[in-house]
């Protein structure tokens, strides 16, 4: 029998009671044994969950109080010592890595001052990891009563035998890095590790795990030989153990793995490979001529990474495919990934228009899913007949849906031409002409967009969704922010005003419900890192504007201010990337449909006044491709292209913003010279300045502002400070190239640190002003 197999699910529950509970045990409201005793009702709870829905192979351990590495990290010992020499519990050390922790001195405790280890993205998704720190002589120990092992027992006596899922050592090793001081090359480390999952694997063998997923993700990247090199030892080494560990399921995903099939060789002989087939589903041919003669193979159709229901006739026909190569008894029915990047169940959702709500599946609904797919493959598609005629009957709902295929999208879209993605001018000639509109002086000073968002901001938003103040109020309440904002403005004596955004909840879902062709959820919350949740708009159909979005506040503060108002929008990319997108039509075409509906607000805001216009892509880099190659070309050129659409439509005079949260431009400059913005606002106020010296080599002729302070921390920097990094700035850039501003928006910080900070900004600028 073909069996159903989840990689992981979401760890928060139905109301994020996961990040209630840690918040609560953090802020000292929740005991410790009270926040491990909602840990442990979630876990049962979500493998209830799975087990109810008929899904034959359920994970362990995919549960984390913060992050899966972080448990890894502390499972194998590798806790750098400024955590372990406070002797702290088990789980305040874990937070402690995870979020850094800041104690004062207590009778029975010293005091503890310790940041938290760095924490990335994990592969192309927006959830984050926890890095792996590794030393110089780094010793790895298995811990007391391993997390693995203590959740598969207590799934055992709830009454279900789990699949425990570990982080593999090779990844685990390779998405680590050395210490700050340290040159440790982290894979050295193996042989070291190697004993401890021996050690591991053991132990669950003895509890009665027949089976454990092993997680191997780093398959999908372009690897180092090193890395690619230590799959042989690791697994011949695992293998030799025999009958002594339970048998292994090496599991992969985000990617295609045929460009290191060459590794699959030495895992021919373990019990199972899985693959992610959603997003690369011609892998598969590939990849059953490269598995062992008896390896199963667990084949990924059900997205992890998104929330549309699965097509069940497409992907009967892929198991099926399998299972004529390899036979029913060598294939698994899984989700492509952990289901961690979606949100937990649909029967939440109140308020969801019945159309796009048949569209949808989320965690719980996908555990269905699997469910059914494997049965259907098993015994035949009779047995779910009911089953399988819903599912054709949404699809063809959603194929033929006005909202998927709007007519007048589709013509906009074909009339596109080769001019609508060049400014009328090059840069020389339009800069000469916004000099003479603008009127700036050298060195301009800016700030990127929002202002900070009170809670006076926040609670008349607030009155106006529960209807207790009237879109007129509303209305009013914002222009008298405007007009506080440039009142500051004035006295702070900026070069490019803002009108400081406070009518927006969020970059992305404030242009999202302006825009038709877009969704919103109320309890679709996902994980994004520790206990920070997402609740990300969804791409449901073609993309349009019906009526400007932007132009009435910012037409207002360009009315009210004496010198030149920024207006401010969201990136075709940024719209994309942090959205759910849709799965039946290219990511480039949703976002050249965003495009043009920006191209029309740009084009709106230039005819109302407004001539500097800020368009932000902090999503850019984000979306690249995990490997080098065609792929990473091919997204840099539409992600570029849909860029210049929406920003192209305005005259030489108008001025052309964009803004990125980053400054690593090294593997990526060609891409954001491509843009071909008249001013770039970056960060750098963290970075070393070098990473500037990019702009010089490539000599690249347009404005820049490298943030000069971080807005990160409410610390105010110094106008000697300030007047530094500007100095460190003009070892790269020319004078007439760079402008003051702070590196991101100031939404999160208080007016009081706000103007104290900006003040010495704008004077350090003035300094540089005389001296030039
Ligand atoms: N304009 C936005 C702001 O200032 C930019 C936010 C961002 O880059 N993440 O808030
Ligand atoms: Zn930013």
């Amino acid at each position: 029998m073909v069996q159903s197999s989840v990689l992981g699910f979401p760890r928060q529950g139905v109301n994020r009671d996961l990040k209630k509970a840690t918040e609560a045990y953090w802020g000292g409201k929740l005991s410790q044994k009270d926040l491990l005793a909602e840990g442990k009702r979630l876990r049962q709870e979500h493998w209830k969950i799975q087990k109810d829905a008929g899904v034959d192979i359920i994970p362990s351990n995919d549960f984390s109080y913060y992050d899966h590495v972080l448990d890894h990290i502390q499972l194998f010992g590798a806790i750098p010592e400024k955590y372990s020499k406070y002797k702290l519990d088990p789980i305040d050390e874990f937070f402690a890595m995870g979020r850094g922790l800041q104690k004062p001195q207590s009778p029975d405790a010293a005091a503890v001052d310790v940041p938290a280890l760095e924490m990335v993205k994990w592969f192309d998704s927006n959830y984050h990891y926890v890095k792996p720190t590794l030393q110089d002589g780094q010793e790895f120990k298995l811990a007391a009563n391993p997390k693995p092992v203590v959740e598969f027992l207590e799934a055992k006596e709830a009454g279900i035998i789990t699949r425990p899922v570990l982080v593999g050592p090779v990844s685990f090793l390779a998405l680590g890095k050395a210490d700050r001081g340290q040159n440790v090359v982290p894979i050295s480390l193996l042989h070291k590790l190697l004993p401890i999952y021996e050690e591991l694997l053991t132990k669950l063998k003895e509890a009665g795990a027949e089976t454990v997923q092993i997680d191997e993700p780093c398959l999908v990247f372009d690897l180092p030989p090193k890395v690619k090199n230590a799959f042989k030892p690791a697994y011949d080494r695992f293998i030799s153990l025999g009958s002594k560990i339970p048998q292994l399921v090496v599991a992969t995903y985000f990617g295609d793995i045929v460009h290191n099939q060459d590794v699959l060789p030495s895992m021919s002989s373990l019990y199972g490979l899985h693959i992610d087939v959603v997003r690369n589903p011609e892998q598969l041919d590939t990849v059953m001529g490269a598995i062992g003669e008896k390896q199963v193979l667990s084949v990924g159709v059900v997205d992890g990474r998104n929330i549309w229901k699965t097509n069940f006739k497409r992907a009967i026909e892929t198991v099926e495919h399998a299972v004529q190569k390899l036979g029913k008894d060598r294939v698994i029915v899984a989700s492509s990934s952990s289901l961690l990047h979606t949100p937990h169940t649909l029967a939440s959702e109140k308020k969801l228009d019945e159309e796009v709500r048949d569209w949808f599946s989320f965690a719980v609904e996908k555990t269905k899913e699997l469910a059914i797919i494997a049965k259907a493959v098993t015994d035949g598609p009779a047995s779910v007949r009911e089953e399988l005629q819903a599912n054709a009957k949404s699809m063809e709902s959603r194929a033929t849906s006005k909202r998927t295929n709007d007519p007048k999208v589709k013509e906009r879209q074909s009339k596109i031409t080769e001019e609508m993605f060049n400014r009328r001018s090059p840069f020389p000639t339009r800069i000469a002409q916004q000099q003479q509109k603008l009127n700036l002086p050298m060195f301009p000073t800016t700030t990127i967009g929002s202002f900070p968002q009170t809670k006076e901001i926040r609670l008349q938003r607030s009155k106006l969704t529960k209807g207790e103040i009237t879109e007129k109020e509303y209305e009013n309440f914002i222009e008298k922010e405007i007009q506080d904002v440039v009142k500051i403005q004035d006295e702070l004596d900026l070069d490019v005003y803002v009108h400081g955004e406070p009518e927006r909840n969020d970059m992305v879902q404030y242009f999202g419900e302006r825009l038709t062709g877009y969704e919103f959820t109320t309890h679709a919350w996902v994980q994004s890192y520790g206990s920070r949740c997402v609740r990300p708009p969804i791409i449901v159909g073609d993309i349009s504007r019906p009526a400007p979005m932007t132009v009435k506040e910012s037409k207002y503060a360009a009315s009210i201010s004496k010198k030149p108002m920024k207006g401010m929008l969201t990136g075709p990319i940024t719209c994309l990337r942090w959205s759910y997108p849709r799965d039946d039509i290219h990511q480039s075409v949703q976002a050249e449909q965003l495009a043009l509906a920006l191209r029309d607000e740009v084009v709106d805001l230039e005819a109302a006044g407004v001539y500097v216009i800020q368009v932000d892509e902090p999503a850019l880099r984000e979306g690249l491709p995990l490997r080098q190659g065609l792929e990473r070309q091919n997204y840099i050129d539409w992600a570029v292209k849909s860029f210049r659409l929406s920003v192209a439509g305005v005259q030489d005079s108008t001025q052309i913003h964009s803004h990125f949260c980053y400054s690593e431009f090294q593997d990526f400059f060609h891409a954001i010279a491509a843009l071909d913005a008249d001013v770039l606002s970056i960060e750098n106020s963290k970075s070393d300045a070098k990473l500037l010296k990019v702009f010089v080599d490539e000599a690249y002729p347009r404005h820049i502002g490298p943030g000069v302070y971080d807005i990160h921390s409410p610390r105010i920097p110094s106008e000697e400070e300030i007047k530094e990094r500007i100095q460190e700035m003009l070892q790269y850039l020319s004078p007439d190239q760079l402008w003051v501003d702070p590196d991101c928006g100031l939404k999160t910080r208080q007016w009081k640190e706000t103007k104290a900070a900006l003040t010495n900004m704008v004077n350090a600028a003035k300094f540089y002003r005389q001296k030039y």
